[in-house]
């Protein structure tokens, strides 16, 4: 089985649009549709026939090309089950541990609600990538506007469950804000220092910041760090739970 081939490009001013291609079978996804144009001058640009769209949310920015997509090339779109009412164009909803095939590989569904109710996460477990969208994304977390910080903990808990190599594709170039915000609440964190240093050159030569892995967010991810010691003190929250950890670094985050 030959790998899958990932094509990233930007979307309106800081949306990822991701392509997922097997050069086998020729099927071709993309994860969330945020614009017609790039999308179709990326598929144009490879030879690639959409086959197939994994919508995360019902955000605009992120379904806003679904039905010009469909029309023009048949595709199917799968979506959160908890969203369908809201998800142009929704063949197939998908609720969480649901699962379906794609080029032969197995999908499965992950619930993680937070930023929006019903948002969903695409984990192929085979391939070791997971498409997070706006609940996870680099040294960040999405902001919540449908659920509380407990649910977003709950969700991120499952994320942090997988396994370490895999590689995490995120909605939004929003690497950098959040690297700075990270320092602020972790300053003595040297693999996150290393890494803010890393996405200050990397944005400054324009260059993307995704994909991500499990194991390097675990390590320099504010949210996923509830847990230590250092934050904690930072924080004043010695004693507090880790839900409240949470709640009170995404608080933060939305002043900073
Ligand atoms: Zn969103
Ligand atoms: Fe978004």
């Amino acid at each position: 089985m030959k790998p899958l081939e990932i094509d990233v490009f930007l979307c309106r001013s800081d949306n990822f649009g991701v392509l997922l291609h097997d050069p086998e079978s020729g099927a071709t996804a993309a994860i969330d549709a945020p614009e017609e144009g790039p999308i179709l001058r990326a598929l144009d640009g490879h030879g690639w026939k959409l086959t197939h769209i994994f919508t995360t949310h019902h955000h605009q920015d992120h379904v806003e090309a679904n039905l010009a997509l469909k029309d023009k090339f048949r595709c199917e779109v799968y979506g959160p089950y908890d969203e369908a009412i809201a998800i142009p164009g929704l063949d197939r909803s998908q609720a969480d541990g649901d699962e379906f095939e794609f080029a032969g590989r197995r999908v499965q569904v992950i619930a993680t609600p937070g930023h929006t109710a019903g948002h969903i996460c695409y984990y192929l477990p085979d391939d070791g990538l997971l498409f997070a969208a706006d609940t996870l994304f680099a040294m960040g977390c999405g902001r919540l506007f449908e659920r509380p910080a407990a649910d977003m903990w709950h969700s991120f808990q499952k994320l942090m469950a997988l396994p370490d190599e895999t590689r995490v594709y995120f909605g939004h170039e929003y690497t950098l804000s959040n690297a700075r915000f990270a320092l602020t609440v972790d300053p003595d964190n040297a693999v996150l220092s290393e890494r803010a240093a890393r996405v200050e050159t990397a944005r400054k030569a324009n260059e993307f910041t995704i994909p991500t892995t499990i194991g390097l967010e675990k390590q320099t991810n504010p949210y996923m760090r509830v847990a230590d010691a250092g934050i904690r003190r930072h924080l004043g929250l010695e004693g507090a739970t880790d839900a409240d950890v949470f709640a009170e670094i995404r608080t933060r985050k939305d002043n900073f």
